[in-house]
């Protein structure tokens, strides 16, 4: 817990985080600090740590800790429910359980029959992550077990490992009516659950399948038959971007994109 916040402000701040708390709300945004607004609590914290490390501080130094103390303090006083267990099965069910019987969109009322959370392994080291359920995913109520799903399972396979051993989740967690394509603000709504799963589970590998897991996981708009195929970084993850399966089912001929993306996985995971 930060020490050098002002109580004043921290009782304030504690108010309005628990309210937004009750209402469901885990994530906060957060402007940039610019010297401008450094109150006068972190000027504090960088005179302690000037007095400790007997360093004069640049402003860009100053500005990175004004940063990282309002990171503490949101860490701190705004934990994720998940965040206080540290087994990740029971973090998972935790935002399950947030997630309920969600009616924060308007996928709830365009004739979803139900919720597609994840399913896998919540230590793997190998996370998938999709657009939305389709028709059979909704009846099932497990993403990728349709025509898409058959293809991935045949290409996780190829890989060596089984569907057991990986996790997979989508960027909604309700079907778009006629498979359309998930909108903003379902996106919106919907991707911090999706956020929540990645940040309990923290595989080391996160394969985003198709331009809108791409846009949501890694906020890339390039086309993804241009992008395919590279890794960044993401959190504690690297992160690759490859097509949608039911793009390839589409495009038969484009099969050997994702071949060779998950041929660069099986290398990744192989590397120690
Ligand atoms: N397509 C997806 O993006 N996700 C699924 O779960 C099924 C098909």
């Amino acid at each position: 817990m930060p020490r050098t916040l002002d109580p004043e402000l921290r009782r304030a701040l504690v108010a309005r985080i628990r309210y937004y708390n009750e209402m469901g709300i885990y994530d906060f945004y957060r402007q940039p600090v610019s010297e401008s607004t450094i109150s006068v609590s972190v000027a504090a914290a960088v005179a302690e740590i000037q007095s400790e490390s007997g360093e004069e501080m640049s402003p860009r130094n100053t500005a990175v800790v004004a940063t990282q103390v309002e990171e503490d303090i949101f860490e701190a006083l705004a934990p994720r429910p998940e965040q206080r267990v540290s087994d990740p099965v029971k973090a998972l069910k935790i935002i399950r359980e947030d997630l309920g019987d969600c009616t924060r969109c308007p996928l709830h009322e365009q004739g979803r029959k139900q919720i597609v959370f994840g399913v896998g392994n919540p230590t793997t080291d190998l996370m998938f992550v999709g657009e939305g359920p389709g028709a059979d995913e909704d009846e099932q109520g497990e993403p990728f077990v349709g025509r898409a799903g058959q293809l991935l399972n045949n290409m996780i396979k190829a890989m060596g490992i089984t569907r057991e051993q990986i996790y997979i989740a989508n960027i909604v967690k309700c079907r778009p009516p006629g498979n359309r394509t998930p909108e903003k603000d379902e996106i919106e709504t919907c991707s911090p659950f999706l956020f929540r799963q990645l940040e309990t589970i923290q595989p080391r590998l996160i394969c985003c399948l198709g331009a809108p897991a791409v846009k949501t996981v890694l906020g890339i708009k390039e086309g993804i038959t241009k992008i395919h195929g590279q890794f960044y970084d993401f959190a504690h993850s690297k992160a690759l971007t490859t097509v949608h399966p039911a793009y390839v089912l589409r495009n038969p001929r484009e099969e050997k994109i994702l071949r060779e993306d998950f041929e660069k996985i099986r290398e990744f995971l192989n590397r120690k």
